[in-house]
């Protein structure tokens, strides 16, 4: 069966694609099926519900079963923010490195044990005769006290896990520990129960 991933960033187009695909998801890209998804206003107070509204928008716009990801970054000194606004922390279109030193002054003065925080993703599947499901994935780390790495995208250079930060992983090791990697994981076996 093929399904569509619905989303317009292309980093975590590359991961959902990277993450499906060798678990024997055939998933496509809007453009791979000759369509082009609408823009989803990201109205939801919650993961769940930013997620079903984008895969509940693909799906009808497509009429194939549709994937989608909504996730953040929550962090326990900010009483859990940005949270389900991350993408809008200080505005979308801020560039990560502003909105990074942004994030790390917020915690100045926060000491080491509590700058916990985690990554949550939200991966919803929606078919065309109506059923939906939602599964869940998280990855605890904390946050540093200076970006550092290259790789991966968003908050990636100050999440830490460990001594590494994100962005230090390679894409496999990331994949292998990340709240993404963790609710497509379970998107697959919930996709083995049901079909
Ligand atoms: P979404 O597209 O509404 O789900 O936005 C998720 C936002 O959360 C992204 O724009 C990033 O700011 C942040 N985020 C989610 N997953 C990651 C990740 O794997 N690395 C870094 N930042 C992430």
């Amino acid at each position: 069966m093929d399904f569509l991933i619905a989303t317009h960033n292309k980093k975590k187009r590359e991961e959902l694609h990277r993450i499906l695909s060798p678990l024997g998801i055939n998933v496509f890209l809007d453009f791979e099926k000759g369509i082009e998804l609408s823009d989803v206003e990201e109205t939801g107070e919650t993961f769940t519900e930013n997620a079903f509204l984008k895969a509940r928008s693909g799906c009808k716009e497509s009429g194939l079963p549709c994937i989608a990801d909504d996730s953040g970054l929550v962090v326990d000194a900010l009483d859990g923010r940005p949270g389900v606004y991350s993408a809008r922390y200080m505005g979308e279109d801020t560039p990560y490195p502003e909105k990074m030193a942004h994030l790390v002054k917020e915690l100045e003065g926060v000491e080491d044990e509590k700058r916990t925080a985690r990554f949550i993703s939200v991966a919803a599947v929606v078919f065309p005769d109506g059923r939906e499901y939602a599964v869940s994935g998280a990855c605890e780390g904390k946050i540093g006290y200076e970006p550092k790495g290259e790789n991966g995208f968003g908050f990636d250079p100050i999440f830490m896990v460990g001594e590494r930060s994100f962005a230090e992983l390679s894409a496999e090791e990331k994949d292998a520990i990340s709240h993404r990697g963790n609710s497509l994981r379970a998107l697959k076996k919930k996709l083995e129960e049901i079909l």
